[in-house]
């Protein structure tokens, strides 16, 4: 038996950030502290996003509520499988936060800014030490970003690649053209080519999960799905629908992200472990989810912080790599502490 104790969050970032779902500038969450009879404390979060289709963080509040001031970790089954970040955030703070004890460095991604602009930031960043660069498209006339594209893959240092994230911006026909561009070209997968939201329908759903399917098997650069993974179910669906691609996982989003991860590397899915967003508490446990992934590491998709404009929230700052002991260095009583 656990006492459960959780505090409310809403943080504003260091500069508003711009995604595909529009300008944001401060995100919601609670933290979570679950301590048992002998004192041993553990800390998780949910780290909701529900412009990506999670749950609300006065969802989450409501079921903690729900769940009172004792919780036992047999009870994780009570909480909604709709609840995927609260369900990962019980879990995480149940869990014992241990490392594989081989664990080594894993590379970062680099984020380069959309258009133009990211001519100017590869060089400097590859000086760095980073050799996967991430560039949002699908945000200026594609036109306009194909005649980039060439000059940022001269750009690139040796053995460096090109992840193209245009979340889901294109249609058919443009994301055919890069496709036919990206092959030639050091691209190490294009994630979310096109996307439809369940909200929109189950017909227009289903049409553009086929499309996904059908580019993927017509060309040789990798997809990857992100936008199309909100949690624990999807995972599973597009594991069932045969798809050969690039999981973009959040563990913050996956509820018991453990088991998902076990279905993964049993499909022997290439993964790709990537930020919600978090404060440190929740950086820590996806982090060590990332740790501990049996298969092919890839460059991970957490060069995000520093993120607020409390700097004391943050997670590892970004670098070219993250060690096991960045991860447990981490102090979640910090952040706990700094919210109160
Ligand atoms: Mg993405």
């Amino acid at each position: 038996m656990h006492r459960l104790q959780y505090r409310r969050y809403r943080l504003p970032f260091r500069v508003p950030l711009r995604t595909a779902h529009g300008v944001w500038t401060e995100r919601e969450g609670l933290l979570l502290r679950l301590e048992d009879e002998t004192g041993r404390v553990g800390w998780g979060e949910a780290a909701v996003l529900p412009w990506f289709g999670t749950e609300t963080a006065d969802e989450a509040e409501a079921a903690c509520r729900a769940l009172g001031e004792y919780f036992d970790g047999a009870e994780l089954g009570r909480v909604p499988a709709g609840l995927g970040c609260l369900r990962q955030a019980l879990t995480a703070a149940l869990d014992d936060g241990a490392m594989p004890a081989a664990a080594k460095p894993l590379p970062v991604a680099a984020l380069l800014p959309a258009g133009r602009t990211a001519l100017l930031r590869v060089g400097p960043l590859a000086e760095a030490g980073y050799r996967v660069f991430k560039w949002k498209v699908g945000v200026e006339p594609a036109g306009d970003e194909l005649a980039l594209f060439d000059d940022l893959c001269a750009r690139l240092p040796d053995g460096g690649r090109l992840r193209l994230d245009a979340n889901g911006a294109w249609d058919r026909r443009t994301a055919e053209k890069w496709l036919e561009r990206a092959a030639e070209r050091p691209v190490e997968f294009v994630e979310q080519p096109c996307f439809a939201k369940a909200s929109h329908g189950a017909d227009l759903l289903r049409r553009t999960e086929d499309l996904l399917l059908g580019l993927a098997a017509d060309y040789p650069t990798p997809l990857a799905l992100d936008e199309s993974l909100v949690g624990e179910a999807d995972v599973g669906r597009w594991l069932e629908r045969g798809w050969r691609g690039v999981f973009v996982l959040k563990p913050s989003l996956c509820g018991e992200v453990g088991a998902t991860m076990a279905r993964l590397a049993a499909a022997k899915a290439m993964v790709v472990f990537s930020s919600a967003l978090e404060t440190a508490v929740g950086a820590k446990a996806a982090l060590t989810a990332a740790f501990r992934w049996p298969g092919e590491p890839r460059a991970l998709g957490f060069g995000v912080w520093p993120l607020f404009a409390d700097g004391r929230l943050d997670g590892p700052p970004a670098a070219p790599f993250l060690r096991p002991e960045d991860v447990q260095r981490i102090n979640a009583e910090a952040v706990w502490s700094a919210l109160s």
